[in-house]
């Protein structure tokens, strides 16, 4: 396969003035017709480009070159020759135009090796670097480290273990743009700048969550650097749209009481800011800190139970379930709950090693899930909107 190519070597021998070896390196060099013979490849290659017609007006000058330099030299007085020139290393325009040619054809050169490289296979597990073995039970269908964001996102068109990952969020980001950009242009009188102040927060925190998530899953096969690094926003991300969902609840949910409502909102913001500082944390990302990662996020959903209790307590249960939308929360949360825990242990690759490469893996379900919670929540948080609202000011549900 793969390993057993001999890299090939293009040169540009017919330019007289450069003569650099390019050399195409690539370990997925099988996908472009090079199984039988390199010889072949590179006939193919610089017959199927512009390179032949280069080739061919470099050639030229070179030609005419070697033959006058078999002539005897210039006879004193005639005037000086292209060749005496360059051999006289004085620079003219056929010279330039020369020199024009070579990097020209030096560019189109660079520009073959670039789509020879770039055309990857998909690899098998075993053929991953360390930092690209996140899940073992998912066997073949993984993307090669590319080194390339440009085939990072040509990727996102391609049939590989990460794009049920990548279009799951990218259509959820999608989706939520739209949703936010139809609430925010709402006329005043429908919707108020306070309305849309409290759930820009809950858009915002779901926007970026998705954003940077299907983001992660399109860059993770860039490089070892790359992949850590946004795989910390996507974690990020995470911790932003739990907090962001928090503040239209809590808003809604305490509208009159002041002091549980700073209380609970200071609660989710330091749990949240510790879950980013957290997710920052390079060890955090390793496949055995799986569990400790399921677990954070698990923990920082479930605080919720705190200001939700608070609440049954001081309006009723009756009045939690009819008016404060908990039945779409205990939805949300379970939804978010069981996502995170099918994450954790795998469920259902790890049953059925290497039927679930392509879809319907567990990073895609959880995916799922995490969108339908998200919506979810958008429904809980607008019932308790409406309700609220319905109620008048402070004042008046006082008076009440
Ligand atoms: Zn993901």
């Amino acid at each position: 396969m793969a390993s057993s190519l001999t890299t090939p070597t293009i040169t540009l021998e017919a330019c007289p003035i450069v003569q650099q070896p390019i050399s195409i390196a690539n370990q997925d060099l099988n996908n472009v017709s090079l199984d039988s013979d390199y010889s072949d490849a590179e006939e193919d290659l610089s017959m199927t480009t512009k390179q032949a017609e280069r080739r061919t007006a470099l050639r030229r000058p070179l030609f005419f070159r070697r033959s006058k330099l078999s002539k005897p030299s210039s006879i004193e007085g005639e005037e000086e020759d292209e060749d005496d020139r360059v051999l006289s290393g004085k620079s003219s325009p056929k010279i330039d135009f020369l020199a024009g040619t070579c990097k020209a054809a030096e560019q189109a050169e660079e520009f073959v090796k670039k789509v020879w490289a770039g055309a990857w296979r998909v690899v098998h597990h075993h053929s991953l670097p360390d930092w690209l073995k996140d899940n073992d039970f998912l066997h073949t269908g993984h993307r090669p480290p590319t080194n390339s964001f440009i085939q990072c996102f040509k990727s996102i068109f391609r049939i590989h273990t990460e794009t049920g990952n990548i279009w799951t969020h990218l259509l959820g980001m999608i989706a939520f743009i739209g949703v936010a950009g139809y609430f925010m242009t709402r006329p005043s009188i429908e919707v108020q700048w306070q309305e849309k102040a409290v759930f820009s927060a809950f858009f915002v925190g779901a926007i970026l969550c998705l954003g940077f998530s299907w983001l992660f899953h399109t860059v993770y096969c860039h490089s070892e650097r790359v992949g850590r690094l946004f795989n910390k926003l996507d974690y990020c991300g995470i911790a932003l749209l739990t907090m962001g969902s928090f503040v239209p609840w809590l808003y809604y949910s305490f509208y009159c009481d002041l002091g549980p409502k700073i209380a609970y909102l200071v609660l989710i913001f330091v749990l949240g800011t510790s879950c980013i500082v957290v997710s920052l944390w390079d060890k955090f990302a390793q496949p055995q800190y799986r569990a400790v990662r399921a677990g954070v996020f698990i923990a920082l959903g479930l605080s919720g139970v705190i200001p939700a209790l608070h609440y049954v307590i001081i309006e009723g249960f009756y009045n939690a379930i009819n008016f404060a939308a908990l039945g779409w929360l205990v939805l949300m949360a379970f939804l978010y709950i069981a996502g995170a825990v099918i994450y954790a242990v795998r469920i259902p690759e790890r049953l059925f090693p290497g039927k679930f490469d392509i879809w319907f893996q567990s990073h895609q379900i959880f995916h799922v899930f995490v969108l339908a919670a998200a919506f979810v929540h958008f429904h809980g948080i607008s019932k308790i909107a409406t309700y609220r609202l319905t109620l008048g000011d402070c004042l008046a549900t006082e008076l009440q």
